[in-house]
């Protein structure tokens, strides 16, 4: 690169940085020390000083607090266009830092991502010898402790009432301390997941020196339990809402099930609506009231009882078969297709969850 060509770049670089200050200023961030550095040296010398310190500067934490790290000197200095500016060492640095932090927006291929892993050393796991409670619970409680602890940051105490199930009254803490401290994860350990995936953790975990293999055998059980479960949810719900039509059911496989068709019938519709109104009957929700011209005179229509057959037509009575439900309430009770819920029961759930909502 010409000498020329390269002015041009720190030229270009140095007003970025001054850009940084204003965007600072914009989420109420006045870095003043940082814009006088820029008034009296090239801003790529201040950036050069920046990332070779050991320390990352005021500015980096309080972007980190802000969650913007997308406006540090680090990042700017990792945009490729500025790639030439800096030697291989120096962005690099950048890079860990940015990682350090939990930044992910780094752009890095994939063996530049492992190493960076592999170089930000995780704190070293200290066992203890007491397995006491490490052998008396199960790998379930286990496997959700050492996930709470690493990426929630659950107290001992949190841990030993929310998963370990002990009351209040009785509990201190020591049980998942223990078991924690067992395995070798200690205070400093806490929370160090915070913002990872479980497929980054592992991806961490598996690049250290140290051999982590306990808390990623906890992490793999976690991750495929999770998956699991969410398709199964996924799947069931699918089936659920097939369930609906009618023709879900023409193998006889049930004596009963709910007249979707009556729902959808616009007769019955509108014979429901002038009977009862356009308000959800289990959580009251009105569709004009909140999408307003968009949302005027609509309102599903929810078949509340059980049909024998599906050939004969039916005779409904709008007034006793027929409920306005809005399009929330009326997906969660038809949502379990063996366990359609009735109106009361389903307010029943809302009331359960109003009640534990704090009062205004
Ligand atoms: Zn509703
Ligand atoms: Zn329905």
């Amino acid at each position: 690169m010409s000498n020329n060509n390269h002015d041009e770049l720190a030229n270009q670089f140095h007003s970025d940085m001054l850009n940084i200050y204003k965007e600072a200023k914009k989420i109420n961030y006045t870095p003043t020390a940082f814009l006088q550095m820029l008034t009296k040296q090239n801003g790529l010398i201040v950036a050069k000083k920046l990332i070779n310190s050991n320390q990352p500067s005021t500015g980096f934490s309080v972007l980190w607090d802000k969650k913007r790290l997308d406006l540090t000197v680090e990042a700017l200095v990792l945009k490729v266009e500025y790639s030439t500016l800096f030697s291989k060492e120096e962005r690099q640095t950048a890079k860990e830092r940015l990682m350090q932090y939990g930044y992910k927006n780094v752009r890095m291929n994939e063996d530049e991502e492992l190493i960076t892993a592999g170089k930000i050393k995780l704190p070293k796991l200290v066992f203890s010898s007491r397995a006491r409670e490490y052998n008396f619970y199960s790998e379930e409680k286990k496997d959700s402790i050492v996930y709470e602890y690493l990426f929630n940051s659950m107290s001992h105490r949190g841990l030993d009432e929310n998963v370990l199930m002990i009351p209040v009254e009785v509990r201190t803490g020591h049980e998942s301390m223990n078991i924690l401290h067992f395995i070798g994860l200690r205070d400093i350990h806490k929370g160090i997941f915070k913002d990872y995936s479980i497929e980054q953790a592992i991806k961490r975990l598996e690049h250290q020196e140290q051999d982590f293999s306990i808390v990623t055998q906890s992490l793999y059980r976690l991750n495929k339990e999770i998956n699991g479960t969410l398709n199964d949810i996924l799947n069931s719900d699918i089936d659920s809402e097939k369930a609906e039509d009618d023709s879900y059911y023409k193998d006889g496989a049930v004596n009963f099930y709910y007249g979707k068709r009556y729902e959808r019938n616009p007769e019955n519709r509108k014979k429901a609506i002038e009977i009862h109104g356009l308000n959800c009957f289990a959580c009251g929700f009105n569709f004009e009231e909140i999408y307003g011209e968009r949302g005027k005179g609509f309102i599903e229509v929810h078949h509340v009882s059980l049909l024998s057959t599906l050939v004969e037509e039916t005779i409904i009575n709008p007034e006793k078969d027929l409920v306005p439900v809005c399009s929330n309430c009326h997906r969660m009770i038809h949502r379990k297709k063996d366990n359609v819920l009735t109106i009361d029961e389903l307010k029943e759930i809302l009331n359960n969850k109003r009640n534990k909502l704090p009062s205004f």
